[in-house]
This record gives C-alpha cells, sequence and structure tokens, in this order.
C-alpha cells in the first residue's frame, strides 16, 4: 500500500482523514517521522500555510506528503476568524474561547452566514499541489452537541438542522470542507 504522510500533529484531523481515505493509502503521522507536530505556520493565507508546513515536511525530510489548513469565515466579520481560526481569542488556541468570542461578536447580527474552507497541499516528489474543500453553513445563536472538534459545536451546515458537532463523524465527513478537499487530493493520486 502506497505511504503518505500527513504534516499535522492534530489528531483530529488525521482520524477524519483516515476515515475519507478508508484504506486507500497509508496515512502516517510527523511523530512516525520523527518531525516536531508543531509545524510554522506564518502565511496570511490558509493557501500559504498549508504549503508552508507541506514544505517544511518535504525539505526537512524529503518525504511525499500533505498537509492541510482550514479557517472559518464569518460574513458579518468580514471574512474573520479565517487564517487566523486557531488563535482567535488567544495564543492559547483554546476552543472554547475561540467559540465564546465568536458567539459574542454576533450577539446581536441577524447575518449568521459562514464558510469553513480547507486547502490541502500536497508535495510529491518535488511538485506541489493543491485542492480546495469548502462547507458552506451558518453560526448557531449557542453551542450544540459534543462530537468533532474546534467550532464544530456552533457551526451549522447548510441544508443540515444540527451542529457539525451533533452529526457522526462519517456525515460530517461526507459534506466537510476537509472531506471535499481530501477527496479532490484521494481522486488526483489515484489518476
Ligand atoms: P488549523 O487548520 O489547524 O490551523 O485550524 C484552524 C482552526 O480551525 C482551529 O481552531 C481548529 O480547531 C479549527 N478547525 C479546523 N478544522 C475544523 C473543523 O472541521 N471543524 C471545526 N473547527 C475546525
Amino acid at each position: 500500500m502506497k505511504e503518505l504522510i500527513f504534516a499535522t500533529g492534530n489528531p483530529n484531523k488525521i482520524k477524519e482523514v483516515h476515515e475519507v481515505l478508508n484504506g486507500a493509502f497509508e496515512v502516517k503521522g510527523l511523530r512516525d517521522i520523527g518531525c516536531p507536530e508543531d509545524l510554522p505556520e506564518t502565511s496570511p493565507t490558509i493557501e500559504g500555510n498549508a504549503l508552508q508546513k507541506a514544505r517544511y515536511v518535504y525539505e526537512n525530510f524529503g518525504v511525499n506528503c500533505f498537509s492541510e489548513d482550514t479557517g472559518l469565515e464569518i460574513d458579518a466579520l468580514n471574512g474573520e476568524p479565517g487564517v487566523f481560526s486557531a488563535r482567535y481569542a488567544g495564543e492559547e488556541k483554546d476552543p472554547e474561547a475561540n467559540m465564546a468570542l465568536v458567539l459574542q461578536k454576533l450577539e446581536n447580527e441577524q447575518n449568521r452566514k459562514a464558510r469553513f474552507r480547507t486547502v490541502a497541499a500536497l508535495i510529491l516528489d518535488g511538485r506541489e499541489y493543491t485542492f480546495e474543500g469548502i462547507a458552506e453553513g451558518e453560526i448557531r445563536k449557542e453551542k450544540s452537541g459534543s462530537g468533532g472538534f474546534g467550532y464544530d459545536p456552533i457551526f451549522q451546515p447548510e441544508g443540515y438542522g444540527v451542529t457539525f458537532a451533533e452529526m457522526d463523524s462519517k456525515t460530517k465527513n461526507d459534506i466537510s470542507h476537509r472531506g471535499k478537499a481530501m477527496r479532490l487530493l484521494i481522486d488526483f493520486l489515484k489518476k
């Protein structure tokens, strides 16, 4: 089976991607190659961060790899938190604090439209490829559900009456930003 390194230290992401890949590739994490898990993410864009993480691994470890970066873009906040999604409420990267800040900023706001955007970056034999996945939806007034991670308890995808945190992982993967980006990447690899 072909082996790919997923340049992330986030076990939630590894679990989700594993489910999407469904055995098509053997995915290994940074720990498996002895790479530090907190990779530099200093680009002003989601795409730039995804590429930065994949390049770091390719340049320092010489292995084919992919990475991904995700942001939550809220229309009423002019696209915030976007590339700052992980540290929106501070360097602690605390999801509870991040959600509380979003809910507070949207307190009197009627327009709750938002989307998750993922860019997956693949480096294969030195060539770079990117794949984008978007999930449209809205920000709930209160948290709901305990599944998933990050902003999932406040994000309700379009066409559903529940948040990502109230879905089982298969349903979330089928419609999520990360699921879409990863399926594009897998289709590319299969060709
Ligand atoms: P990053 O891609 O790890 O930089 O993630 C940016 C921020 O978005 C972090 O706070 C994550 O917890 C959050 N995030 C990433 N993917 C998801 C998701 O699928 N659902 C909810 N939050 C997410």
